[in-house]
């Protein structure tokens, strides 16, 4: 079939869903409506999200990673995976003033542990939204191009 599925994990309220509608639609809502999430890994590509604002939400994801290893396997090399910190327009850099909780190099150096690639993302001002799926497509490609 011609579907891609692209598997969205993380804890509820990281911006799961607003980043899919962002990307989407084109559109972004303050309002928080919490979707039941299946926790489907029927996955072409994988997409963890954490919110900056949030380092639980970070640690959250390891279990949902090692699951993904646990189930995937050696046929993992070949999976598109990008760890994103979404919210990077809440608050600066060095969280001064701002609700900042997890610095970019912290989800870097753990996107390194995992041999995933990372991103920092907003859906609300639409910061990386397209570069993270564009970037999905291109794994993918590189894939093909190596078989
Ligand atoms: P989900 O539970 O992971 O699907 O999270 P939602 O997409 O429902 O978002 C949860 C809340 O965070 C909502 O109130 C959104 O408006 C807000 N939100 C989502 N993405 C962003 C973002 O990039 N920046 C900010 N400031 N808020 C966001
Ligand atoms: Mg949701």
């Amino acid at each position: 079939s011609n579907d891609y599925r692209v598997v969205v994990f993380g804890a509820g309220g990281v911006g799961k869903s607003s980043l899919v509608l962002r990307f989407v639609k084109g559109t972004f809502r303050e309002s928080y409506i919490p979707t039941i999430e299946d926790t489907y890994r029927q996955g072409h590509a994988f997409i963890l999200v954490y919110s900056v604002t949030s380092r639980q939400s970070l640690e959250e994801l390891r279990p949902i990673w090692d699951a993904i290893k646990e189930t995937k396997g050696a046929e993992l090399e070949g999976i598109p995976v990008m760890l994103v910190g979404n919210k990077c327009d809440e608050g600066g850099e060095d969280g001064a003033g701002g609700a900042r909780e997890v610095r970019p190099e912290e989800g870097e150096a753990e996107a390194q542990r995992w041999g995933c690639k990372f991103m920092e993302t907003s859906a609300k001002t639409n910061h990386n939204v397209k570069e993270l799926f564009q970037e999905l497509l291109n794994m993918e490609k590189n894939r093909n191009i190596s078989l």
